[in-house]
């Protein structure tokens, strides 16, 4: 035992000190290290010797010792919807349906134990292509379920299906128009047949009242130990309202949120334009606002849909008379992004189908010559799935940075076949051509549910999807590439490269231990591959096997 004189004189001496077999950075170097040693909550030394950091060790420092282990730092997901991965914790989870039969008896069963009247929803992770049908159901088929409820059935972000009773409701017959940026589908005898696109999935959903802030919050909280199990540390949080954020807050001044959140507010595409440019204006807030936990990193544009709302150069492959929609005229786009801009916002904007992303870029482009002095970074592109040598060079010449969400190719692989053919299946997200092309891009997963970052890692190592084999070989990565972009490139994105992302001294103490080198591992091995320890800010967010405990100190 020494002095506390003498450890006042030691420059740093560590919480907590790890001796691995490989300690990857994730830095420009491509350092790989042996050792770290964690001082409240940052990293403050790493050596190449395992035993290099030892003088820094004191009564207090709790010692992994463990040659197995390999580090990286914590995935950051650059572009996901945790908050309503949470609440999707308290609905029907469709996911576990393997037809439509078991789809209605799930949401049968919790309509039984629902008052009626009252709206049931379900979980939003699902897609059709895991039912035997390989379609989605109908509002004749959701009122088997129940007649006497209100029944929400969203699929993914962009599309909702409803029974009778949410049509009622909504207000909707054989005789209404699409909404703008929706369609209304119809059965073969043109009546409603339930499932709502865009605008008229956005009008149904602002029907149903949101859950007590207490039962998000308990949500939010187990979503983020869900996440950290897998080893996420950090999550782009792609898109809320604004009652969105009160749940974060409330979260965050509760000390339940165990991982880091960056959420996105959306600027509402359907909204009059005078209402939009007043949101933006009333906000008073703006990007950057907050904490290491909690910080407000911009504004969220939605230009087009999903895959079946992708706004697309050439028609449809499933639909000669087709080309998607935008949701956004782009006069109107760029005058409310240059008043972002001006109010130093940062902005994001979804695009999915190459005339969206053409778009997108003309509308950056206009921005950017009102705001001259906007810094690179600022602005994004989300997915892009369909972008050509053209469109990649636009946005690397104007500093527009991009994220990649493989997952949704994986989930969506056989949709997208059948919906725009196999050559622009196979042109989805070509990460490769942004990588070497010198693009600021980084990945997620944007599946609207927990899924494990090495399947994501292994999809853009091989291109695999659920159901439709290898899409588009040639945008492969390597493995190490794979994991920077869903790491140390997520907290370049962000501006936040000097603060986190990194496994080297002066950063946040975040990261993820395996007992294989995911680096070196066969690719195959990846998807098995589950975290022995994910540490945020020096603390266990998952510890299966209690290598932090006892805790001391930590
Ligand atoms: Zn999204």
């Amino acid at each position: 035992m020494t002095g506390s004189a003498t450890n006042r004189a030691t420059p740093r001496l560590a919480d907590l000190i790890v001796k691995a077999g490989r300690v990857y950075s994730m830095n420009a170097g491509r350092d790989v290290h042996a050792a770290l040693a964690v001082r409240d909550g940052e990293i403050v030394a790493v050596s190449n010797e395992r035993d290099g950091l030892d003088a820094l060790a004191s009564d207090g420092t709790h010692v992994i010792d463990d040659p197995e282990l390999t580090l990286l730092p914590a995935f950051f997901d650059i572009h996901e919807h945790l908050l309503d991965s949470a609440r999707n914790l308290a609905r029907v989870r469709l996911e576990d349906a393997h037809s439509i039969d078991e789809l209605i008896a799930l949401i049968r069963e919790r309509a039984e134990h629902t008052p009626n009247g009252q709206w049931i929803q379900t979980s939003n992770g699902w897609n059709e292509s895991n039912l035997a049908e390989g379609r989605l159901p109908t509002a004749p088929e959701l009122d088997r379920a129940s007649a006497d409820h209100p029944i929400l059935a969203p699929r993914g972000g962009h599309v909702s299906i409803t029974n009778t009773r949410g049509l009622q409701l909504m207000g909707v017959t054989r005789s209404t128009p699409d909404p703008p940026g929706g369609t209304i589908g119809h059965l073969p005898d043109g009546e409603p047949n339930g499932v709502l696109e865009g605008g008229a999935a956005q009008a149904i959903k602002a029907l149903v009242p949101a859950p007590p802030l207490a039962e998000s919050v308990d949500n939010l909280a187990d979503a983020c130990a869900i996440y950290g199990a897998l080893g996420v540390g950090a999550i782009r949080e792609a898109l809320i309202q604004l009652e969105g954020w009160d749940v974060y807050q409330s979260a965050w001044e509760q000390r339940r949120l165990p991982i880091r959140c960056l959420p996105l507010l959306l600027v509402d595409p359907f909204r009059p334009q005078a209402e939009r440019l007043a949101f933006v204006e009333g906000l008073g807030a703006r990007s950057g606002f907050g904490d290491d936990w909690l910080r407000l990193w911009g504004l969220k544009f939605v230009l087009d849909g999903g895959v079946a709302g992708a706004g697309m150069e050439q028609p449809f492959a499933n639909n000669p008379s087709y080309t998607g929609h935008l949701n956004w005229d782009p006069d109107e786009m760029t005058e409310v992004v240059s008043h972002a801009l001006a109010r130093n916002w940062k902005v994001a904007t979804h695009a999915v189908g190459d005339r969206t992303v053409r778009t997108a870029l003309d509308v950056y482009e206009r921005a950017l010559e009102q705001n001259p002095d906007t810094p690179r970074g600022t602005l994004v592109i989300e997915h892009a799935f369909l972008a050509d040598h053209t469109q990649r060079a636009r946005a690397i010449a104007l500093g527009i940075s991009i994220t990649v969400q493989h997952p949704l190719l994986y989930v969506n692989g056989k949709e997208i076949l059948q919906s725009w053919g196999p050559e622009r299946a196979a042109a989805v997200m070509p990460v490769r051509s942004w990588v070497e092309e010198g693009a600021t891009v980084a990945a997620g997963t944007d599946t609207v549910r927990p899924f494990d970052p090495m399947l994501n890692v292994w999809g853009m190592v091989t291109r695999g999807t659920k159901d439709v084999g290898v899409q588009g070989a040639d945008h492969a990565v390597d493995q190490y590439t794979a994991i920077e972009l869903y790491t140390s490139a997520g907290t370049r994105l962000t501006g936040e490269a000097e603060r986190r992302g990194t496994l080297q001294p002066n950063r946040l103490a975040d990261f993820v231990a395996y007992r294989v080198d995911p680096v070196t591992a066969p690719v195959d091995d990846l998807p098995s591959l589950a975290p022995a320890l994910t540490v945020v800010g020096g603390r266990s967010v998952h510890d299966p096997d209690k290598l932090l405990e006892p805790a001391s100190g930590v």
